[in-house]
């Protein structure tokens, strides 16, 4: 399978790059695994305007679900009529949110067939899909991807957390996220510093670590980098928009 970035920006677009969004394909399908926003931007520069058959919403945070919203014009207006619905694997609450951030009080139930969520293993498409609760606020899933043999695990937003250490066992990629700075006083339960993400992925016996959702306004790179790099020993570096991997 491979992974295209299309966002990774933590929280707010960053000055390089749309919120989070990834591209991850096999046999010819295509999974939009979340939506943020500016990356509808990306998806037409690095794949196209139509290339997700599936999108996948680990959460219903702004950073990580906006264009799905932008995204309703480009299939309900499509200049050859509209495109057929959609299918989004998102939390049970999905419909309404995104239904109220498109506003025009109706619903974007004809663009999108909806799938809530749940702890559990199934199939999107020629990827065998693992889902589980992490450690964040709001109702947050993160990810296994499977594929052939090869695996991807998704982080999403998370504190440390076993269901992330399950998820991530063994996996060849692990693309967490490391919003937070070590060496400071960060709030609990919310997300992973560099150092936090690198000791997940030791833990789990991970082939690569991809590091994501840094917050460019307030982190440095060169930190996070630092800190990860002193609790894994394997490849490891910050992932850019643009950034292709064969996995
Ligand atoms: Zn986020
Ligand atoms: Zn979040």
């Amino acid at each position: 399978m491979r992974l295209t970035v299309l966002g990774c920006a933590g929280s707010f677009p960053g000055p390089e790059s749309p919120c989070s969004a990834y591209l991850v394909e096999a046999d010819g399908f295509r999974l939009l695994v979340d939506f943020g926003p500016g990356s509808l931007s990306s998806l037409q520069r690095y794949a196209g305007l139509h290339a997700p058959d599936a999108i996948l919403l680990t959460h219903l945070h702004c950073d990580h679900i906006l264009d799905a919203v932008s995204y309703v014009v480009v299939r309900r207006y499509a200049p050859d009529g509209p495109y057929p619905a959609l299918p989004v694997y998102a939390p049970g609450g999905a419909p309404d949110r995104l239904s109220a951030a498109y506003g025009d009080d109706g619903t974007v139930e004809d663009v999108y067939q909806f799938y809530a969520l749940q702890p559990g293993t199934f199939p999107i498409g020629p990827f065998t899909v693992t889902v589980d609760r992490v450690n964040h606020p709001v109702e947050t899933y993160g990810v296994r991807l499977e594929h052939d043999g090869r695996s991807l695990c998704y982080s999403a937003d998370t504190a440390p957390c076993d269901a992330l250490l399950r998820l991530a066992q063994n996996a060849d990629v692990f693309l967490c996220e490391a919003s937070y700075l070590d060496g400071v006083d960060n709030p609990p339960d919310l997300h992973l510093t560099g150092r936090e993400a690198a000791e997940t992925a030791t833990k789990a016996e991970v082939g690569r670590l991809l590091l994501t959702h840094l917050v460019a306004a307030w982190g440095s790179e060169a930190h996070t980098l630092e800190s990860a790099a002193g609790a894994y020993t394997g490849p490891l570096e910050v992932v850019r928009p643009g950034a292709s991997y064969d996995i």
